[in-house]
């Protein structure tokens, strides 16, 4: 079904060949929007996401490129720019888990998480500051976790960056209100997804014990809340945390 707020809308999507990323892609292109979408390695699910948003009468164009590379936001959006002369919604969904007691945590492991989760950030919004900023109309929505709020013990990297996602978005809410442009966050509780497969059972269990409604979260009520933070119907929100965690955190 399209949505008159994104019909001939270019969004981009950084990770959007599975879970979370996956729903959001086909949620736009369901919606009317012209969707790019990046992802890592796995060009077989890229070019099912875009077979699927096809069966959607959607458009999805997938591009392969490493959030952690600096370069990646530069060349991503400026092609999109020379497609499709407009960035009218960025979701910032990347992201990666290198779990470990900080006892046993790696330099490496430390940096991946947050070149990947943080420094990918900042680097997609800071290119697409400028053409939001002269349509004086855009939506930015980072994905964040319940954990960037509570913690999470054998994730202080994951923790650190998904904090620091907030302070960034809130920052960058304040800076490009005037022209127009909201950004908001999505912070995830527990979700369904090959990032949550990987969790040990005993874990699992104990997380999903702990969420007042009893279950994980579907990608696609994850996709839903960020459909709503790009559309017109919350025109009124910038620099808003949106918990979507069945209660496990409440704030
Ligand atoms: P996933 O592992 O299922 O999918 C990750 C997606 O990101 C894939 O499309 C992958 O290609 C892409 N990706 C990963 N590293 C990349 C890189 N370096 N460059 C480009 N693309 C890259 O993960 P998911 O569960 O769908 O998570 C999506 C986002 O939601 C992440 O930011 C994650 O931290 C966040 N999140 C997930 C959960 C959960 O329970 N699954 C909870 C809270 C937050």
């Amino acid at each position: 079904m399209t949505n008159q707020d994104f019909e001939g809308k270019s969004i981009l999507v950084t990770g959007g060949s599975r879970g979370i990323g996956k729903a959001i892609v086909t949620t736009f292109a369901a919606a009317g929007a012209t969707v790019y979408f990046t992802y890592r390695s796995r060009s077989e699910e890229a070019a099912a996401v875009v077979d699927a948003c096809e069966l959607l009468t959607g458009t999805a164009i997938a591009i392969q490129s490493d959030a952690a590379d600096p370069n990646s936001a530069q060349d991503v959006v400026q092609r999109m720019l020379e497609e499709t002369g407009r960035i009218d919604v960025l979701v910032n969904n990347a992201g990666i888990t290198r779990d470990g007691l900080l006892l046993r945590m790696s330099d490496e492991d430390w940096d991946a998480v947050i070149r990947t989760n943080l420094d990918s950030l900042f680097r997609y919004c800071k290119v697409a500051y400028r053409p939001m900023m002269k349509q004086r109309a855009g939506a930015i929505i980072n994905m964040a976790s319940v954990v960037g709020h509570t913690g999470n013990p054998g994730q202080a990297n994951y923790a650190a960056s998904k904090a620091g996602m907030i302070g960034f978005s809130k920052s960058l809410a304040k800076e490009l209100a005037a022209r127009g442009v909201r950004v908001n966050v999505v912070a995830p509780g527990y979700v369904e997804t090959d990032m949550t497969a990987a969790m040990k059972d005993e874990a699992k269990e104990a997380m999903l014990g702990a969420v007042p409604l009893g279950r994980a979260a579907s990608a696609q009520e994850i996709a839903d809340a960020v459909f709503f933070l790009a559309s017109s119907q919350s025109s009124y929100i910038t620099g808003h945390v949106l918990h979507v965690n069945g209660g496990l955190a409440m704030s």
